[in-house]
């Protein structure tokens, strides 16, 4: 991992979680990868392969919670995507090559605001 993209990632935690911002008509791609806890990770890619949204989810559990993520290096062919593991807090940074992701229509647009978490009492 380079010092630019583990920063890149640090930087995540003082962001608010990304929601998905999707306009109709645009192209999404999700990529996925495993974290070293083996979660799962995924992440949209919008048009121009930044993330809209992360997630990672532990199949023994059958858990998916939101997960911070980021692209570097979106304007190269290949690039990195940069995930911060829910369940086990690493960093995960893993390499992808633009000719190999498949882009489909984005879903229908969603509310904006989306109840992540019960109020607390
Ligand atoms: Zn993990």
């Amino acid at each position: 991992m380079t010092r630019g993209g583990m920063n890149a990632i640090l930087r995540l935690l003082d962001r608010d979680p990304v929601r998905p911002v999707f306009t109709r008509g645009m192209k999404v791609s999700t990529i996925r990868s495993v974290c070293e806890c083996q979660a799962r990770l995924g992440a949209d890619l919008d048009e121009n392969k930044h993330v809209m949204r992360g997630w990672a989810a532990e199949a023994r559990r059958r858990r998916e919670e939101p997960a911070a993520a980021i692209t570097i290096g979106a304007e190269k062919p290949r690039f990195d995507v940069g995930w911060l593991c829910p369940f086990c807090m690493r960093n995960t940074l893993r390499s992808f090559d633009a000719s190999g992701l498949s882009w489909r229509e984005a879903p229908n647009p969603e509310p904006p605001s989306e109840p992540t978490a019960a109020p607390a009492p």
